[in-house]
């Protein structure tokens, strides 16, 4: 059976939504959120400037690809609404372009009405769906994307949290395999290769409050990209992308941020 994704905030435990929103000092996440949040700080501080650097890469990428005249994005665990989110970065590029947002929390559901103020010419529609099962996704992305036209897929600091077993490299596949020639594929994704021993204390610890932490190299993270073309600089740090498209997020140094960003094109 598919995964369905619950209709109810779970307060018992720590969701990856909440505590990203506690990193970027939102107001929507729960105590065990803070808590997990914490614990993960005291590993290694600098993880709010990791969220901030991912956020700024999320536009940069999104800018750059308004830029090249793709006007359908599709934002796969999208998170709990940050200004600016993806269709305010696109739609300031192309008022026409349209983005369907999806995620599996309810949190982030529950906020969707924010995610959804676009542009009068654009549109933009967000879907309850959760990664591991693309069919769903393609299914109600198309209500609103044309398949026949390049669509961004992006799923931004998400596979980090899809485990091999669950097929996190063939999903991936399953949803660009939908998409024409012309689509990109956005990705970043969490790392052990710079600091393995706190990465690893960090995936204990999150599986022992019941989320799957499933860090990837780089050559595991470069596999995503396996028959596209790389978007120049290719796998690099996220706040090494094409820095001179946005501002530099406070905090962050040449130090490197444990964590791989990249762009690429079906052909
Ligand atoms: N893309 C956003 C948020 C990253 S946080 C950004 O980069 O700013 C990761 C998001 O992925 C969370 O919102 C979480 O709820 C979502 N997520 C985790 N597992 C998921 C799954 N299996 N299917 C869909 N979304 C998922």
């Amino acid at each position: 059976m598919e995964p369905t994704p619950p209709m109810e905030i779970d307060t018992s435990r720590p969701h990856p939504a909440r505590m990203y929103d506690w990193y970027l000092g939102g107001k929507d996440n729960y105590p065990v959120d803070e808590a997990m949040g914490r614990q993960m700080l005291a590993l290694d501080p600098r993880v709010p400037v990791m969220a901030r650097v991912n956020r700024a890469f999320m536009q940069r990428a999104t800018r750059w690809l308004a830029g090249q005249g793709i006007r359908q994005f599709l934002d796969v665990g999208t998170g709990i609404p940050t200004e600016p989110n993806l269709h305010q970065v696109a739609q300031t590029v192309a008022p026409d372009a349209r983005v369907v947002y999806c995620d599996n929390d309810p949190i982030v559901l529950a906020h969707a009405a924010a995610l959804l103020r676009g542009t009068d010419e654009g549109l933009t529609e967000y879907l309850q769906a959760d990664v591991r099962d693309p069919d769903t996704i393609l299914e109600g992305a198309r209500k609103v994307l044309d398949f026949n036209q390049p669509v961004a897929l992006s799923l931004i600091a998400l596979l980090h949290f899809v485990s091999d077993e669950d097929g996190a490299h063939e999903l991936v596949g399953r949803l660009l395999g939908a998409l024409p020639s012309g689509s990109y594929l956005v990705l970043t994704h969490a790392t052990a290769d710079f600091k393995p021993e706190e990465s690893k204390a960090a995936t204990d610890k999150l599986k022992a409050a019941g989320v799957t932490l499933a860090l990837r190299s780089r050559e595991e993270f470069t596999r995503f990209f396996d028959g596209l073309e790389l978007v120049d600089p290719g796998v690099q740090v996220p706040h090494l992308w094409h820095p001179e498209l946005g501002d530099p997020v406070p905090g962050q140094d040449d130090e490197t941020i444990p964590g791989y960003g990249a762009v690429a094109r079906k052909p």
